[in-house]
């Protein structure tokens, strides 16, 4: 691996064959980022941010391109039924928050659910924390309720609500690559090899500048030295937008989410798009549609995508198709909805015959009261207690095991069938 773009002092570098894949892929990029970009920051000078990314291409990587490889494969046995992805974490994570303890706490309820899963499942789990980078977001709209620009992200801007807080800075993408190095250290002491990072490839000022360029395929592509995993969120898929573009150029596995407005014909031509070579596991689709839609949505999407040959991975977001409001403000999500949309995932993929390949949920290890209901019956009226999110609301841990073991019953039905044969 080695950097992407070379710096100037490479130029004298023999291996020319490089140097022409290089601005071939330069050439690739620089069109991918011509493309209009959803949910970009409008930068106040742009002058800054040129030599903010110069001084994070000088950056160590965050992740080793081996691990990244050895992620693919392990997707690529989800792809093919043998294997069980869990991924999850904050919506956001901030620079305040980015303490050993917070970081120890998140890990800790992955696992714990990572343990319900690989008893119910019978398979290996594969772990992805939402981590060491998840501080970009995308949002439904500009301005704030008091007229100021809206938190995008501790990369972008602060949630504090003042004009000079909100105006969005640059050298943050500094401090959250710092920041980002810092968790990687934690996830690699706690999680001992078998969990990987991952964050929404949204803010592409900071994507480009953590590029390599990865020679092992038989064509160079680029890699992301900020995460194994990167996903597009379901705000930043257009299919004639940077985003899209920028991640064909990857050799990183990537995420897409799709929302109930995804048509099979569309789900199909991302397909095709971002899985070109047809690689199990290079994509993984993440269905977010809501429980009171996902089983009429999903099935003909499953569909074709099946019939198109590709063997995507299967992942429900259980939580982005259930957000409201609740009557005293909060955004909230209710437990149960989130438990039916994937009982609705989980049925559809039983009744097709194909692999509900994994979870993709937003929890902490701590004991916050953003999502209500669970066992312990959190109401709207105790939101306000520890209501401690920096954007979406999380599951608490308890409600987090309490969501593995709601899966291990419904899996614990379709394990019995499997067993018992029709
Ligand atoms: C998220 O994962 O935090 C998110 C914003 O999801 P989506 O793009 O599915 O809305
Ligand atoms: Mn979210």
């Amino acid at each position: 691996m080695r950097r992407f773009p070379r710096r100037p002092t490479d130029a004298g570098d023999p291996a020319h064959d490089a140097c022409a894949a290089d601005r071939l892929l330069t050439r690739r990029l620089d069109e991918a980022l011509a493309r209009p970009a959803a949910q970009q920051p409008c930068w106040p000078d742009p002058g800054r941010v040129g030599a903010v990314v110069e001084q994070l291409q000088q950056a160590e990587p965050i992740v080793a391109p081996e691990e990244t490889a050895r992620l693919a494969d392990r997707l690529a046995s989800v792809a093919r039924g043998e294997a069980f992805l869990l991924q999850g974490g904050d919506c956001a994570e901030t620079f305040a928050d980015n303490t050993e303890s917070h970081l120890r706490a998140n890990l800790r309820v992955l696992s714990q659910m990572s343990a319900v899963l690989t008893q119910a499942t019978g398979l290996p789990v594969v772990n992805i924390a939402r981590m060491a980078g998840q501080y970009a977001k995308p949002r439904s709209n500009a301005v704030d309720a008091s007229g100021l620009p809206v938190y995008r992200g501790d990369i972008v801007n602060s949630a504090e609500p003042t004009p000079a807080a909100r105006t969005p800075d640059p050298h943050r993408m500094l401090r959250a690559h710092a920041h980002a190095a810092e968790a990687m250290d934690v996830v690699r002491r706690v999680g001992a090899g078998g969990v990987y990072v991952s964050h929404e490839m949204l803010l592409l000022d900071y994507e480009r500048a953590g590029l390599w360029a990865d020679a092992c395929g038989p064509a160079t592509r680029l890699t992301s030295g900020l995460a194994h995993f990167l996903w597009i969120g379901e705000r930043t898929r257009q299919l004639d937008g940077a985003h899209i573009a920028f991640a064909e150029l990857m050799s990183n596995p990537i995420g897409l989410k799709i929302g109930p407005g995804v048509t099979p014909e569309l789900a199909v031509e991302y397909v095709e798009r971002l899985d070109p070579d047809a690689t199990p596991g290079r994509l993984t689709l993440v269905s977010r549609m809501g429980h009171g839609r996902v089983r009429e949505v999903l099935p003909p999407i499953v569909e074709k995508v099946n019939a198109s040959g590709h063997q995507v991975v299967w992942q429900c977001d259980p939580m982005h198709g259930n957000t409201r409001v609740s009557g005293n403000g909060f955004k909230t999500r209710h437990f149960d909805q989130v438990v039916d949309e994937l009982a609705g995932f989980f049925e559809v993929h039983r009744a097709l015959g194909t692999h509900p390949g994994g979870i993709h949920v937003e929890v902490t290890g701590e004991d916050v009261t953003e999502c209500v209901g669970g066992a312990s019956g959190i109401t709207e009226h105790e939101l306000p207690t520890r209501y401690r999110t920096a954007c979406d609301p999380r599951l608490n841990a308890e409600q987090s095991v309490e969501l593995a073991l709601a899966v291990a019953t419904m899996l614990a039905g379709r394990r019995a069938d499997v067993q018992e044969g029709p």
